[in-house]
């Protein structure tokens, strides 16, 4: 077996922002623990001026990248010489998201095993007052021309690694760092660390199943390999019974968390794996009901969402449920007997105060009162006042996605070429992929919306 092979990585850019700023130059050191078997460096052009503290720091100016290759150019390269090795960096979260961002935007999925020479140094070289690149330069007294350039930044990082893996007198213990830096211990039998390694760290839905390909549970997540991980590292009942049973994991990307959590919403509806059903806490565990009394009136009910499939609107508890109950009551003129709040042997609250018209004592007939109970109907499901469009992030930086309400509803969502979005709303709905009503979606719709103030809306 060949030895483990480093890339050692240091970017630098326009600025911190990863979806925001630029890379300006990267350098990539191949290391195997030994010896540096090869390296790459470029300038490249990030096609926006780089603003002049930041040229302080690094020394890269506005003439220096003007002819360098811009990243699409050497993304070709990045990918070959990055292969089969673990990415390292100091502070690894910097340069992988900006990587990662530049392929992003390019349409693909960047991912990689990686390791941050900070966190290692840490438990090398423990007591320190600092881990910064600068500090374990001048403590390890490393010589360097360029500080704040790629290639002299890698280089220096790649000093420091090599100091790290030498403390370790045994391969074992090399390894258990390698694993501590990717934080995976524990994984099902059939899943290998590379096929948790080459899941997309991007928004979407995901799906695992078992040795006969019956999908066992369905989440969703911002960072589809992060949440993964998550999975199998922790101890409980759902994490062992996972352990035990996933043999295959895949997934579909979004683009955005709201289409996510739709998804999600409907994939588990619709497949009900064994994995989610033992979940207790879903979002919304009540239900509103239609039901029909021994009288043959129309009455409301509360059940286990789970154990309805015409639920007429979501609750978190069955308190809240109750207290959507009672302003329909209230404002439909319905019966609190007939509607199991009130619960006095003679006529309901209301009757007294003229808001019930008598369902409670046989006063009212069915006849008109269910007429009155279908009418509210419409006020207890209905979650939106307005008909609109809203429009997210695609799956790729070309892309935009399209959620629509209308009548109400949640209707669907779907996907649409950046270049289409100033269209107008006939073309918008066009591209949106009509769903099954399902007040869950509804709910998840509305409380995003509340959450998240910045969405672009377009009311119709
Ligand atoms: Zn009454």
């Amino acid at each position: 077996m060949s030895r483990q092979k480093y890339a050692v990585v240091d970017i630098e850019t326009t600025g911190g922002i990863p979806k925001r700023d630029k890379i300006t130059e990267i350098a990539v050191i191949i290391y195997d623990g030994k010896e540096i078997i090869d390296e790459f460096q470029s300038l490249v052009n990030p096609e926006r001026s780089i603003p002049p503290h930041i040229t302080r720091i690094t020394g890269i100016t506005n003439e220096m990248v003007e002819d360098a290759p811009k990243f699409y150019e050497i993304a070709k390269d990045v990918i070959d010489i990055l292969e089969n090795s673990i990415f390292v960096a100091h502070n690894v979260r910097f340069d992988y998201q900006f990587i990662r961002e530049e392929f992003r935007s390019l349409g693909f999925t960047f991912t990689k095993r990686k390791l941050c020479s900070v966190r290692l140094s840490r438990k090398a070289f423990p007591g320190l007052r600092s881990y910064a690149l600068g500090s374990l330069i001048k403590y390890f007294k490393i010589e360097v021309n360029n500080r704040h350039r790629a290639y002299d930044d890698a280089w220096a990082t790649t000093i420091i690694l090599g100091k790290i893996l030498d403390l370790q007198t045994t391969k074992k213990e090399v390894s258990d760092m390698v694993r501590e830096g990717i934080k995976l211990t524990k994984l099902p039998q059939g899943i290998t660390p590379e096929m948790v390694e080459s899941l997309p760290e991007s928004c979407g839905v995901y799906y695992m199943s078992d040795d006969s390909g019956r999908v066992i549970y369905i989440g969703k997540s911002i960072n589809i390999q992060e949440r993964i991980k998550q999975h199998f590292s922790k101890d409980h009942t759902k994490a062992n019974k996972l352990l035990r049973k996933v043999a295959d994991i895949s997934y579909e990307l979004t683009g955005n968390e709201l289409a996510s959590l739709i998804k999600e919403s409907y994939e588990i509806k619709q497949v009900m794996p064994e994995v989610n059903k033992i979940q207790k806490n879903r979002h919304y565990a009540y239900a509103i009901v239609k039901a029909e009394d021994k009288s043959g009136y129309f009455k409301y009910d509360v059940v286990k969402a789970d154990k309805t499939e015409s639920a007429l609107s979501y609750y978190n508890s069955r308190k809240s449920a109750l207290r959507h109950i009672e302003q329909i009551t209230e404002v439909h003129g319905l019966c609190m007997k007939v509607n199991g709040l009130d619960k006095g042997q003679t006529s309901c609250f209301n009757y007294g105060i003229d808001k019930c018209m008598g369902a409670c004592i046989g006063d009212e007939f069915p006849i008109t009162y269910n007429e009155r109970f279908e009418y509210s109907m419409e006020s207890i499901n209905r979650i939106f006042e307005e008909n609109f469009i809203i429009l997210d992030e695609g799956r790729h930086k070309d892309e935009r996605c399209v959620f629509l309400v209308e009548d109400g509803h949640f209707q669907g969502y779907g996907y649409i070429e950046i270049d289409l979005e100033s269209y107008g709303i006939e073309e918008l709905k066009e591209s949106v992929h009509y769903r099954k009503l399902n007040p869950e979606a509804d709910l998840i719709l509305r409380n995003h919306m509340w959450s998240h103030p910045g969405l672009t809306i377009k009311y119709f």
